[in-house]
């Protein structure tokens, strides 16, 4: 069983969690918030895996809209 790494687009969480392939984040919640919007981040596994197919390097995963909240 693969492990997933979500992260709460309310309080920014992150967490992982070992689901069965192909789940999603339905049914789950945020362990410190109690939310429910969840976004799946890709974990090294599934990075590897997906990284021949886009090509491009890292920079894929961190384009969230905004992009100044980083300080
Ligand atoms: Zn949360």
């Amino acid at each position: 069983m693969p492990l997933y790494e979500y992260r709460c687009s309310r309080c920014r969480h992150t967490f992982e969690i070992l689901q069965s392939l192909g789940a999603g984040p339905q049914g789950l919640i945020c362990p410190e918030c109690g939310g429910g919007d969840l976004n799946k981040q890709f974990s090294t596994f599934a990075a590897s895996t997906a990284s021949s197919s886009t090509g491009a390097g890292a920079s894929g995963c961190a384009v969230s809209g905004s992009g100044s909240g980083f300080t």
